[in-house]
C-alpha cells in the first residue's frame, strides 16, 4: 500500500528500534550507525538557517501564456493546439486559440513547443524526509517488503504507529527545513496541490514549509492508535487515542481554510488496521465540523481483510460504513480488495478513490493487477485520481505516476481504452482536486479557476513523429521536463529552477536538519 518509508522497515530500523517484526538486518542497521560523516554533535537545531524564502508578491500584473498546446483537462476535454491563456491577478481570466485576437496584457510566457496543464493535483502524499537511507546501491540487501504478497499487517500496523511519533520528536526548524526540500521535489516536478496523508512531520512545520514555497497543501497529522499482532482476536493499543484527535483539532484550527488561500486540513487515519473504533468516531465527528476531506489507506492489501476481521467482526471497508464514514469526503487510497456488495457501496456513497500505480511496483504489491478494482472503478466513471505516495527520497512525481496509470491499467486489462491519456491526465489533475474539496477552485484550466498551470518542454526528438503530445509525454517524459510552474498566478518554477530561492540553500538546510533530528531521535 504507501510509502516506502516504511520499505524494508527502513524506517523504525534505521533509527535503531527493534519493532515487533522479524525484518531486523544487522548488517544494515551497523551500516547506518557508520554514517553520518558531518560532527553531528556540533550542529544544533537553533543553528538551522531557517531563512525566510523570497516571494514573488506580485499579483495584480497580466499574465498571457502563448503558443502552448493546451490540454484543459476539463470534462469537455478541451484541446488547443495553438492556445493562449490571460491570468489577472491569481486566477485565469480569458483562453483562446489561435483565432481570437489576443486580450491587453502586461508580461508574456511564451509557450511555444510546451505543452500546458493544469497544476498537477497529487491528494495522497507523506513527508517523510527524515527517515534514514539505508539503501545499499546494489541489491545485496534485497529482501521482501511487508507489503508484498498480500501485506505483512503486524508489521505494517507496528511500524506506521511509530511513524506517527515521529512529527513530535522534531523542533518546528527541523521540521520546516525538511518540509521545504521535501515539497520542493514536488513543486519541481509539477505538483500545485498536494494532499498530506499523514507524515513524520508536523501539521505546524509542514504548513509552514508549503506558505513559503507557495504551495497548496491539504495538512494531516497521521492517526494511529492500535497495532494488530499476526493472529489476535484483540488490538493493541499502542498510541492515546485522544492525543492524536487534539492534535487533528489543533491543525484544523490553524490551517484549514487558512487565509493565504493555499492551505486546508485533512484530517486521516492510516487504515482500518490501525484505528480504534473511537478513532474513527473521532474521525468522522471532526471532518462533520469543518466539513473537510478526510483520508485513509481503505482495503489496500490483500491480508487486511482476514486482519481486521478477526478482531472487530468487520471488514475494513465493514469497519467505515458501519460507523458512517464512507461519504463523498473520503479520500479513499489503494482501494483494490473491496467485495462486490462494498464495491457498489463505495460508487453509490461517492468515496474518492486515488491509487499509487507507480508505487506498488517498487514495493512488490499488486495493486492494479491482482484484482483489476481500479480500473473497474474508472470504467463505471468514478473520479480515480492518482498520486505519488510518500518515499524517504524522491521516487518519481506526479508524471510518473500518470504513465503508470496510462501504461498500467491498459496492460493489466489487455484494453488500451482502460485509462486513455486524456482520462489519466484527470486522475492527475481535476480528480486529485475533487478529492481534496477544491475541484470548484483548481484541477482544470478553465476561466474563474485559478491560475495553476504547468508548461513541460516538448521541442525534441521525442515528439517530432506524434501527433498527441500529450500520449507522448506521458510514455515517453518525465518529471524533469516540467519547465514552468505557476500556482495562484506567481510564477514558481521557471526553466526549471526555483524563481524565490536558491535550491542548494534548501538543499544544505535539509541536511543540516535531518542530522539533527536523527540524532536525537536515535538516543530517545
Ligand atoms: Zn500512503
Amino acid at each position: 500500500m504507501s510509502c516506502s518509508c516504511f520499505a524494508h522497515n527502513r524506517f523504525n530500523r534505521g533509527f535503531g528500534l527493534a519493532g515487533s517484526t522479524d525484518f531486523s538486518n544487522s548488517a544494515q542497521a551497523s551500516h547506518a550507525s557508520t554514517a553520518p560523516a558531518v560532527d553531528v554533535e556540533s550542529i544544533t537545531p537553533a543553528q538551522l538557517t531557517v531563512k525566510k524564502l523570497a516571494r514573488d508578491t506580485n499579483t495584480h500584473e497580466r499574465y498571457l501564456i502563448k503558443g502552448g498546446f493546451l490540454y484543459a483537462a476539463d470534462t469537455a476535454n478541451t484541446v488547443i493546439a495553438n492556445s493562449w491563456i490571460l491570468v489577472t491577478g491569481d486566477k485565469i481570466t480569458a483562453i483562446g486559440n489561435a483565432q481570437t485576437p489576443i486580450p491587453e496584457y502586461d508580461r508574456l510566457i511564451n509557450a511555444e513547443g510546451k505543452l500546458v496543464l493544469p497544476g498537477l493535483v497529487n491528494p495522497h502524499w507523506h513527508e517523510s524526509f527524515v527517515a534514514p537511507n539505508n539503501e545499499l546501491p546494489d541489491d545485496s540487501a534485497l529482501e521482501t517488503t511487508p507489503y508484498a504478497r498480500g501485506g505483512n499487517i503486524e508489521a505494517l500496523s507496528a511500524m506506521f504507529a511509530f511513524i506517527s511519533t515521529v512529527g513530535q520528536k522534531l523542533t518546528l526548524g527541523e521540521g520546516i527545513a525538511i518540509a521545504r526540500w521535501s515539497m520542493w521535489t514536488q513543486l519541481r516536478s509539477g505538483t500545485t496541490a498536494l494532499g498530506d496523508l499523514g507524515s513524520a512531520n508536523t501539521a505546524n512545520a509542514m504548513g509552514q514549509a508549503a506558505l513559503d514555497l507557495g504551495i497548496r497543501l491539504r495538512v494531516s497529522r497521521w492517526g494511529s492508535d492500535i497495532m494488530i499482532p499476526s493472529g489476535a482476536r484483540e488490538f493493541k493499543r499502542i498510541a492515546d487515542t485522544q492525543a492524536q484527535a487534539d492534535d487533528w483539532a489543533a491543525l484544523m484550527e490553524t490551517w484549514n481554510d487558512h487565509p493565504s488561500g493555499l492551505i486546508g486540513g485533512m484530517p486521516s487515519v492510516m487504515g482500518a488496521f490501525g484505528s480504534s473504533d473511537e478513532q474513527l468516531i473521532a474521525l468522522r465527528d471532526i471532518a462533520n465540523r469543518y466539513q473537510s476531506p478526510y483520508a485513509t489507506h481503505l482495503a489496500p492489501l490483500r491480508n487486511e481483510r482476514e486482519a481486521v476481521q478477526h478482531v472487530f467482526g468487520l471488514s475494513p471497508i465493514g469497519r467505515f460504513d458501519k460507523l458512517g464514514l464512507l461519504t463523498d469526503r473520503l479520500l479513499a487510497v489503494h482501494t483494490a480488495y473491496a467485495s462486490e456488495e462494498e464495491y457498489q457501496r463505495l460508487i453509490a456513497t461517492g468515496v474518492n478513490i486515488c491509487h499509487s500505480p507507480a508505487h506498488y511496483g517498487m514495493l512488490g504489491e499488486a495493486t492494479n493487477s491482482e484484482t483489476k478494482q481500479i480500473a473497474r472503478f474508472l470504467k463505471d466513471g468514478v473520479p480515480v485520481s492518482s498520486s505519488t505516495d510518500g518515499g524517504i527520497s524522491f521516487i518519481g512525481g506526479m508524471p510518473e505516476a500518470m504513465r503508470a496509470a496510462h501504461l498500467g491499467h491498459n496492460e493489466a486489462n489487455n484494453d488500451n481504452t482502460s485509462c486513455p491519456p486524456t482520462l489519466t491526465l484527470r486522475t492527475g489533475t481535476l480528480h486529485g482536486a475533487q478529492a481534496l474539496g477544491w475541484k470548484d477552485r483548481i484541477g482544470s484550466i478553465e476561466i474563474g479557476k485559478q491560475a495553476d498551470l504547468v508548461l513541460i518542454n516538448i521541442d525534441d526528438w521525442r515528439y517530432r513523429l506524434g501527433n498527441h503530445p500529450l500520449r507522448t509525454f506521458l510514455v515517453a517524459g518525465g518529471s524533469q521536463d516540467v519547465d514552468t510552474v505557476m500556482i495562484a498566478g506567481k510564477v514558481l518554477v521557471q526553466q526549471g529552477r526555483s524563481t524565490q530561492f536558491d535550491e542548494n540553500e534548501l538543499l544544505s538546510d535539509y541536511r543540516k536538519a535531518v542530522i539533527s533530528a536523527r540524532t536525537r531521535i536515535q538516543k530517545t
